[in-house]
């Protein structure tokens, strides 16, 4: 599917009479417009987010376009409009927006992180997130095949037991199927007894 770029169907944003922002656009014309457009929230748009970063010339005007039409689905700026949170990261990046700097726990890992985000509860590692499903799948495994228990599993990989519990019922701490990749890389870690001996 192809999409367009925002700013194109949004004729009316322009903040410089006269000056068409949008024709020094990195994004602009090119061969991947979709990249702008991740599909969820586990879509990756590292791609995108890096031109807007480090190649683009108007990244604060797109900023400030983007947060003034409340943009909802597009990476604009380096931020992915789509997630409530990196639209606060938009608006503080803007200085539109500029809560106090606190430091918090993350819920998911316990490590002390620091952020002016009012509602970030996790770490930036927690926040970057992949599939359940194979995580359930893993833990299944472990506990039928390796006959470990919730406790041994969440021993052996660091992760507390609440979340593994979870897990282990397929659910996920976080809004949808989803959890951290550093949870799910310390869980893949653990394998059963066969399999280290054959590893
Ligand atoms: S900041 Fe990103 S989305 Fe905005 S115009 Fe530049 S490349 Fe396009
Ligand atoms: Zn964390």
């Amino acid at each position: 599917m192809t999409m367009t770029i925002a700013f194109a169907g949004t004729p009316t944003i322009d903040d410089a009479p006269g000056i068409d922002w949008r024709e020094q656009a990195a994004c602009r014309n090119h061969p991947e417009p979709n990249l702008w457009f991740p599909v969820g929230i586990n879509d990756p748009c590292d791609d995108a987010k890096d031109i807007c970063v480090n190649h683009c010339p108007v990244r604060e005007t797109c900023g400030l376009v983007a947060n003034r039409t409340r943009e909802r689905h597009a990476v604009m700026a380096g931020f992915r409009c789509s997630d409530p949170d990196e639209f606060i990261d938009l608006r503080i990046w803007l200085g539109v927006e500029n809560p106090a700097r606190r430091t918090r726990t993350c819920r998911h890992c316990g490590v002390k992180f620091s952020t002016r985000h009012p509602r970030r509860r996790a770490c930036p590692e927690c926040r970057d997130l992949v599939p359940l499903e194979p995580v359930h799948r893993h833990i299944q495994h472990l506990r039928n095949v390796g006959k470990y228990t919730l406790r041994g599993i969440a021993a052996a990989s660091g992760v507390s037991v609440g979340t593994v519990s979870l897990l282990a019922k397929g659910q996920s701490p976080y809004e949808g199927p989803y959890v951290s990749r550093a949870i799910a890389a310390r869980l893949f870690a653990v394998t059963t007894e066969q399999e280290a001996k054959t590893a």
